[in-house]
């Protein structure tokens, strides 16, 4: 008889993933900080670095990746063995999403935590990621069933912290911090986004959302600070039109601060 337990599907998704070499959540404590913008667009600088990447969009809800990086209408296919093929991006980048798995763009899902872990489980046992340098899983904001499911089904990963740079999000991404010590995921690090902007007209550097709350919470908290992003509305634009953001702006400040932080995360391979 089949072994369907706990055991086997851990089984079955270390088998999956034994070519990927690190898998990495980013996870912030609230919604809107720019996490998804900040996993796509390190996925995009890193595989422009040549390493390979795969792009996990756990947010089941709000399954935002595929429409930020201008592929929603496509699905993913299966092979002939039966496995399922990610959608991709570019030769080093691929990408899975809830999105690809529903029939209509506005349709809304609505599952308890046990389907959610269930589909989390199939995305990592059953796709054919192949040979990874990085597994970027965009998950949900909070502490809630996605992140948690992928936590536990992947023991050994590590997470990137988002947050802006004002008091109340601060607050929330304490939680996010504990949640993942508590799951002992490796923290890489926080990155703190929307940190400023510079004025058009006249050059004017203004703290809209503050600036340096997360640069001091990784220093209260004992965490390495990977770098600040500034709030650019091209990025905005970029992702509503599908545009892939560190690759039209090569040389803007945001693109600068994201390559930085994609380079200190290689060396945290
Ligand atoms: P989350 O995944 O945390 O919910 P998103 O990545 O979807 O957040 O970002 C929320 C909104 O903020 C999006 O419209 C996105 O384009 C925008 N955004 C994110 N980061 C920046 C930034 N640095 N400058 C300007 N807009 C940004």
């Amino acid at each position: 008889m089949q072994n369907t337990g706990a055991g086997s599907r851990t089984e079955a998704i270390k088998k999956n993933l034994r070519d990927v070499t690190n898998i990495v959540m980013v996870i912030s404590g609230k919604g809107g900080v720019g996490k998804s913008t900040i996993a796509s667009n390190l996925a995009i600088a890193l595989a422009g670095n040549g390493q390979k990447i795969g792009l996990l969009d756990i947010d089941i809800h709000g399954p935002n990746l595929p429409k930020m990086l201008g592929v929603e209408k496509e699905r993913m296919q299966s092979t002939n063995e039966n496995r399922i093929e990610p959608v991709r991006i570019s030769d080093n980048l691929k990408l899975v999403s809830m999105a690809f798995l529903l029939p209509e763009e506005n349709q809304a899902v609505i599952w308890r935590g046990p389907l959610k872990m269930k589909v989390i489980q199939q995305f990592l046992s059953d796709i054919q990621w192949g040979k990874l340098d990085w597994l970027i899983v965009d998950s949900p904001p909070g502490t809630g069933d996605e992140p948690l499911s992928m936590a536990q089904l992947v023991p050994a990963s590590s997470a990137i912290i988002v947050t802006t740079p004002q008091e109340i999000s601060i607050l929330d991404v304490k939680k996010s911090i504990d949640f993942a010590r508590k799951l002992n995921l490796r923290l890489l690090g926080i990155v703190e986004n929307m940190s400023g902007f510079r004025c058009p007209h006249c050059g004017k550097e203004i703290p809209l959302f503050k600036e340096g709350g997360g640069k001091k919470l990784a220093q209260d908290m004992e965490i390495p600070f990977l770098g600040v992003i500034p709030i650019d509305p091209e990025i905005v634009k970029a992702a509503d039109k599908g545009l892939l953001y560190v690759k039209i702006f090569p040389d803007s400040p945001a693109t600068k601060a994201l390559k930085e932080i994609a380079n200190k995360i290689s060396k945290k391979k």
